[in-house]
């Protein structure tokens, strides 16, 4: 009876330190990535569009030949314009 006690008491403890570092850890994992809800576009990386030179966050912007650009139209009239300028 005493070492059924015993081993509940122990299942409790166990649950809780598990219950606590998991706690720990999410909030950790929140504060290394940071909320997604958060308010837009701050503390992302901003690049500037080849083309219009707008800035955008990094995550939406389209990167190709090592520049960035805010959408796929601009591209492809930055890509365009530089094949016109290397063929003349
Ligand atoms: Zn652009």
């Amino acid at each position: 009876m005493n070492l059924l006690i015993i081993r509940l008491i122990i299942f409790a403890v166990l649950f809780l330190v598990g219950l606590k570092l998991y706690r720990m850890y999410r909030q950790w994992k929140l504060d290394h990535e940071g909320s997604p809800a958060d308010s837009h576009g701050e503390g992302k990386q901003m690049v500037r569009c080849a083309w219009c030179q707008v800035h955008v966050p990094e995550s939406e912007a389209l990167r190709d030949k090592g520049e960035w650009f805010c959408s796929s139209a601009h591209r492809d009239r930055y890509l365009q314009e530089r094949q016109s300028d290397e063929s003349e």
